[in-house]
């Protein structure tokens, strides 16, 4: 077993978030106010985009908040790939909704468009499709398909902050999009999300729903101002971002051109270096648009290999149990190519902190393992 270990991703802060989260400890407004709205506007100039954006305190409630907005309700059905974070699930079950699964197409890891026609009900309100490893590749297929059945799209993006999808970056285009900057993804802001539309009835409802509903509370704290007297209509949460997480978020923004470089980088690395490895296959992805928040392979014999990494003291991860094979969202239908990507997944590790001497030892125990 080799010395030190290996890990599958973290966070990667520096001076500049620690000194921006004193600043704002030093001035005493903690909650949501100036910072959070620079980090919008300063989240929307790096997008270049007309659309507006609404920051929550999880890419989570950023998912919710966006079902919500659209009134999405019990006895709605929305349509999402199995293989996603729980969170994409949990997100719409809280409304009140069922999530429908949905196959993958085996190659893109993306939601399949022909399986979602079959699960098409006249219940079905939207599709969440998910930017699997940052991919989003396949969206083309699934606006054409809601625009077909006037279905709303929830883009789960929360992987694809700063990924690009036909040569312009996620968020420029599109219906609602949903970002996550929890601690491991492209851009931290600790925990944290957005909301990106370009309907403003969905952001006026985002932005009143993070703060419990207060009608036109965000424009009022923008101001320095509290509301006393105003008005409810929807139910609302508690979801909105704090000034000490817009500051880490704000300086993670400045460096997201040397994130996304790096990451590009140890993608490129992976992909060189595991091209001969029969037994190891990489996923289709426009990798030179995408910056990846996980690196994902097919790989023979999963479980040997995974277990001979760990014992290499190597971290990988399995992206992600399906959630139909959960009990909470068990379905009466079996979806054969998801149940067996999740066989043959394996996340390798992939983060700012890592290093090509890391990357070297992560290849040769995997060729050591197919005795290459
Ligand atoms: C991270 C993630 C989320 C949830 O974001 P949080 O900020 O962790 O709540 C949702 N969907 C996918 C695909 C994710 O990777």
């Amino acid at each position: 077993m080799s010395g030190k270990k290996i890990r599958l991703s973290k966070s990667s802060i520096g001076e500049e978030e620690k000194e921006a989260v004193l600043k704002v400890l030093d001035k005493e407004f903690l909650g949501m106010g100036e910072e959070v709205m620079l980090f919008e506007e300063e989240i929307k100039a790096y997008l270049e985009t007309d659309f507006d954006v609404v920051c929550v305190n999880t890419g989570t409630s950023a998912l919710h908040l966006a079902l919500e907005a659209l009134d999405i309700k019990t006895g709605d059905e929305v349509l999402v790939p199995s293989l996603t974070y729980i969170a994409s699930f949990q997100a719409i079950s809280a409304c009140g909704a069922t999530p429908v699964s949905v196959e993958i197409d085996p190659n893109t890891l993306f939601i399949d468009m022909k399986d979602a026609k079959k699960r098409l009900t006249k219940n079905t309100k939207a599709i969440m499709p998910v930017h699997y490893a940052s991919s989003a590749k396949g969206m083309d297929e699934v606006y054409k398909f809601a625009k077909e059945q006037t279905l709303r799209v929830i883009e789960d993006a929360a992987q694809a902050f700063g990924s690009q999808r036909n040569g312009k970056k996620v968020g420029t285009r599109g219906d609602i999009l949903c970002f996550s900057f929890d601690g491991i993804k492209n851009i931290t802001s600790g925990e944290g999300g957005a909301i990106v539309s370009g309907d403003k009835i969905v952001i006026q409802r985002a932005q009143d729903g993070r703060l419990l509903g207060v009608e036109k509370d965000t424009q009022k704290r923008y101001a320095g101002q509290r509301s006393w007297d105003f008005d409810v209509k929807h139910q609302g949460f508690r979801y909105h971002m704090s000034n000490i997480m817009a500051a880490i978020g704000r300086e993670q923004l400045k460096k997201i051109d040397t994130i996304g470089s790096k990451r590009q980088s140890i993608v490129q690395y992976y992909i060189k270096a595991l091209k001969d490895i029969k037994e190891v296959q990489i996923l289709d992805f426009e990798f030179d648009q995408i910056i990846s928040h996980i690196f994902v392979v097919k790989a023979k014999n999963r479980d040997a290999l995974r277990e001979h990494l760990i014992n290499n003291n190597i971290e990988c991860g399995v992206h992600y149990k399906p959630n139909h094979l959960l009990s909470r969202y068990s379905t009466d239908y079996s979806l054969a190519v998801t149940e067996r990507i999740y066989e043959e997944i394996l996340t390798l590790p992939c983060h700012v902190d890592l290093e090509i001497e890391d990357q070297m030892s992560v290849v040769k125990s995997i060729k050591e393992f197919y005795n290459e």
